[in-house]
């Protein structure tokens, strides 16, 4: 014999319930069947909801009755022909009356039992088994229905009644003796000794099956749902999440205990007694093969098997001097914490004894509060016990698998992995099988931390990153094509996948949790984005909550440059092609670096200096090996090497300028590069980062530019006006011409001191040879004396920029 059993969502619908009826009539040729349904999905919560709404004399529960009405007529007109309709309508209709009588009941009293509320939320199995058992009739699968509670028989603990197994089995094989066709139960209800309505606690229908499984020794107990089986996360929740086919029962029953909801916990005990193994089906794609669980668990080299979450626990701290040494303590605590039934999840007591911590469900919180308070009143009142302290808000997550007590550091890997996405871990518990390791954290965390896990877990060899990109000029442009044609490659080869799921420029900004879709980004940014708003932006981008975020600035705005505080401090990495934070106040520099070191997570701007080319990696590396750097020559404007190298005979400056602009070679504003500002950022970056402190009033820069040019108000107007200075450049290119010389624009860094300015190099210096926008950087340290280390390359252009931007991109991800 097999017992089969059908989940809510499986008979949540007349569709639905004929996959069910053509799954029952096929394994019904093999075998004599016990059927268990839940209620049609949803009811429960309805019937819930209506008791609470009467229980505060709200009238609207009638229109839940209604709903509820609907939802079952609906389903039989669908199901049945016109004839048998009015038939099982009858029925249904005198159960309907019996649960309005009930709310109307609850009505008048204003208040609800749990008692009562046991009988309200039976009605939801009563009504689907009338309806269920005769479709399986009407197709020709002989079924007789049972109530449960002629089998079922439990205590009176309403809400999650006990079942007394001697009188419960005797019943069930007595009743189903001479049954020779199929057999209906509904799932979920039982009745006490007296002949009162009880249940076995929500989800409490996979238990009904597995209790009927082991009283007839069933072959095979199979719960058919609407997931796969039991996958290594909840699938809502991890979209990553896949199916285990085998399981054993310890770990099919530490995973339920711990929130996997795709089995009632309660249900694994009854089938483990008997050795009968249990098939986890998907209703709605019979053909897949499902969880087995049964004796042995798969070893399929992974130590952890699966995680799973319970959303809303409060965690309970008993602290005190008077604790230590005084045995009894925790066994008081226990006791009277179960004899409150209060059920505690979780348990962490420090060696010291000083403190014991305990995970209970939320809702319990107010009676074990006044259970402990009452059992430790003496020792409160004399200050050897302080106060009970209570955590709300928090929920834990959990590891679990058998074979994770033969595996080291896996504590360690899971709150890393946890840390470096911001996720406070707030108590931890390993339970003494070593089958579970329980984390607590803040509630709002849970998705994210189970994202993170099962990544650290299951799929380490995919990793997601998710951008937050901020400025879409010409390297943030560049960037998005850039990942757009590496997706394949880098999510193929790598194992990487880049999603951007946020976008913004200084007018929209837009957000997908599940990526944006690049494709035509410019027009849904236009067309879908909400007006930018930069501190919204950084609210909504806390509020996504995702694991591996990074924030990448590529604008050249200081409001922008301003944030990055905000996001270290969210354990969120920092890109940013944008130089003002980097060469800010050295304070600000320095706190930057020092609150990414804190939080574990990265703050890079490589392109701050010579776009692509390493360089500030170069510093970082031989700074870490012990070198130290004396002295820097650099040509740093990739700008300003290409204008002075395209300022030939016959050519004008301002052309020149215009030039350089419409290449993207220059920041919006040329007179950052014409003025040096933009260099003498660069030549102080580059001294911070070799270990110097250093502020930008420390550097000498000597303009070669007109102040009066400089001073104008507009790009436009300075360009205009650039037109009347030609002779005055061509003067200078001239003299430098005839002394053989190239003009360059140089920064030098010499012991402690830096310049920057306009040379005029001979053909001695490094720097006279360089093309187009190239950038040189020399560094000369203790162990490259005599001849510098040499940096040499393209230093400007959206190309290289955004290539860099996504080599700090790919080093974050691939930490
Ligand atoms: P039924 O109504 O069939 O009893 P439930 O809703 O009680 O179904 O259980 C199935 C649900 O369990 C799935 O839809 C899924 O969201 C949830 N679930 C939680 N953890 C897991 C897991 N590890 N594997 C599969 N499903 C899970
Ligand atoms: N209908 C009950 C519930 O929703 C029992 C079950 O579905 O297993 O909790
Ligand atoms: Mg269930």
């Amino acid at each position: 014999m097999k017992v089969l059993k059908f989940g809510g969502t499986s008979v949540a619908s007349p569709e639905n319930i004929l996959k069910v009826v053509e799954i029952v009539k096929n394994k019904s040729r093999n075998s004599q069947l016990i059927i268990v349904a839940s209620a049609m999905g949803g009811v429960t919560n309805l019937l819930v909801k209506s008791g609470e709404l009467a229980g505060k004399g709200n009238e609207k529960y009638k229109s839940i009755l209604s709903e509820i009405e609907q939802k079952h007529f609906s389903a039989i007109d669908q199901l049945f022909s016109y004839e048998k309709q009015s038939d099982i309508k009858v029925q249904i209709k005198q159960v309907l009356n019996e649960l309005d009588d009930i709310c109307n009941g609850i009505f008048l009293l204003r208040e609800i039992f749990p008692k009562t509320k046991d009988f309200l939320m039976s009605f939801g199995e009563r009504l689907s088994a009338l309806i269920i058992s005769e479709s399986f009739n009407v197709n020709l699968i002989p079924t007789k229905l049972i109530d449960a509670r002629d089998l079922i028989i439990t205590d009176e603990n309403f809400g999650n009644a006990n079942v007394n197994f001697d009188l419960t089995n005797k019943n069930v094989q007595q009743r189903l003796k001479n049954v020779k066709e199929n057999i209906f139960v509904s799932g979920f209800i039982a009745s006490s000794m007296s002949r009162k309505l009880t249940t076995l606690g929500r989800g409490g229908s996979d238990y009904t099956a597995s209790i009927l499984a082991s009283a007839v020794d069933a072959e095979m107990l199979e719960i058919w749902t609407d997931v796969d089986g039991v996958m290594t996360a909840d699938p809502n929740i991890v979209s990553s999440a896949y199916l285990l086919e085998k399981l054993s029962y310890e770990e099919a029953m530490e995973l339920s205990h711990f929130g996997a909801k795709v089995i009632y916990s309660p249900t694994i005990n009854p089938v483990l007694w008997k050795g009968i193994p249990v098939l986890i089906k998907n209703t709605f794609k019979p053909d897949t093969k499902g969880t087995l669980i049964c004796k042995e668990g798969s070893k399929n080299g992974k130590p952890v098997k699966g995680l799973s979450r319970i959303n809303k626990i409060s965690l309970l701290t008993l602290t005190g001097g008077g604790m230590v040494g005084v045995t009894g303590v925790a066994a008081r605590l226990f006791t009277a914490l179960s004899l409150s039934k209060v059920n505690v999840i979780f348990i962490t007591q420090a060696s010291s004894e000083h403190t014991i911590t305990i995970g209970i469900d939320i809702d319990e919180e107010g009676i074990a509060r006044e259970a402990i308070t009452r059992e430790f009143e003496n020792e409160i009142e004399l200050g050897k016990i302080k106060a009970l302290q209570v955590e709300h808000d928090l929920s834990i997550v959990a590891l679990v698998g058998d074979n994770m007590k033969e595996s080291v550091g896996l504590s360690g890997k899971s709150f890393s992995s946890l840390g470096k996405n911001g996720i406070n871990v707030r108590a931890i518990a390993q339970g003494s099988t070593e089958r579970n390791i329980s984390i607590v954290i803040n509630r709002k965390d849970v998705h994210k931390a189970l994202n993170v896990l099962h990544e650290r877990f299951f799929l380490s060899k995919l990793k997601k990153v998710h951008l937050f990109l901020i400025g879409v000029g010409n390297v943030g442009e560049t960037l998005i094509s850039q990942i757009q044609e590496q997706y394949e490659y880098l999510k193929k080869e790598h194992k990487l996948e880049i999603k951007i799921v946020a976008l913004a420029n200084s007018r929209k900004m837009l957000f997908n949790q599940n990526a944006i879709n690049l494709t035509n980004w410019k027009k849904t940014l236009i067309e879908e984005g909400e007006v930018m708003d930069r501190f919204k932006f950084i609210e909504i981008m806390q509020q996504m909550n995702i694991r591996n975020s990074v924030f990448v600035d590529n604008t050249a705005d200081e409001t922008i440059a301003g944030l990055y505080h905000q996001v270290l401090d969210k354990s969120i990495s920092v890109v940013a092609s944008n130089k003002i934070a980097a060469s800010s106040e050295y304070a600000n520099y320095l706190n930057l670096n020092m609150l990414a070191k804190q939080k574990n997570v990265k703050f890079l701007f490589e392109t701050n200096v010579g776009a692509g080319l390493p360089i500030l990696k170069t510093i970082n590396d031989m700074v870490k090996s012990g070198d130290k750097i004396s002295k820097i020559q650099a040509v740093l404007s990739g700008s300003l090497n290409f204008i002075f190298n395209n300022f030939i005979k016959g050519v004008s400056f301002s052309d020149v300028v215009k030039q350089a602009m419409e290449e993207g070679y220059t920041e919006p504003d040329p007179r950052i590069d014409l003025s040096g500002m933009d260099v003498a950022r660069k030549i102080l970056i580059l001294a911070r980062e070799s270990g110097y402190e250093m502020e930008m009033s420390e550097i000498n820069n000597s303009s070669f530019m007109p102040k009066e040019l400089m001073e104008k108000d507009t790009v436009k107007e300075f360009l205009t006006a650039l037109k009347d200075y030609d002779a005055y450049f061509e003067k200078m290119r001239h003299e430098a011409e005839n002394d053989d010389t190239k003009l360059r624009y140089v920064a030098e860094f010499d012991k402690g001191n830096a310049n920057v300015g306009l040379k005029k190099a001979d053909s001695s210096k490094a720097y006279y040879q360089l093309d187009g926008k190239d950038n040189i950087v020399l560094l000369y340290t203790n162990r490259y004396k005599e001849q510098p280390l040499v940096v040499k390359g393209a230093g400007a252009g959206a190309d290289v920029t955004a290539s860099g931007v996504f080599a700090d991109i790919i080093s974050i991800a691939n930490q």
